[in-house]
């Protein structure tokens, strides 16, 4: 299976730590100065839409098959 992981733009990300606070699986930790996302992330994308920079994108959509949703 495929997982999704938000893309970060390190170049844009200043480790404000908005992200890191708000992310309800507590997938996202700052390791030194870099961002990292780990597999716990569900990917509900409200990193993408808080983070000040916009230095987060979720380009994926999420497609559950009907075998999923049962
Ligand atoms: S919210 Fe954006 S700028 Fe702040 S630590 Fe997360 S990715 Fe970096
Ligand atoms: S997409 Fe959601 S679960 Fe994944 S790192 Fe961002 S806020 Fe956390």
């Amino acid at each position: 299976m495929y997982k999704a992981y938000p893309e970060i733009d390190l170049t844009k990300c200043d480790g404000c730590g908005v992200c890191i606070d708000s992310c309800p699986a507590g997938a996202a930790a700052m390791i030194g100065d870099r961002l990292v996302i780990s597999e716990d992330c569900t990917y509900c994308t409200d990193c993408e839409a808080l983070c000040p920079a916009g230095a987060i994108s979720c380009p994926f959509e999420i497609v559950l098959s009907e075998t999923e949703m049962k």
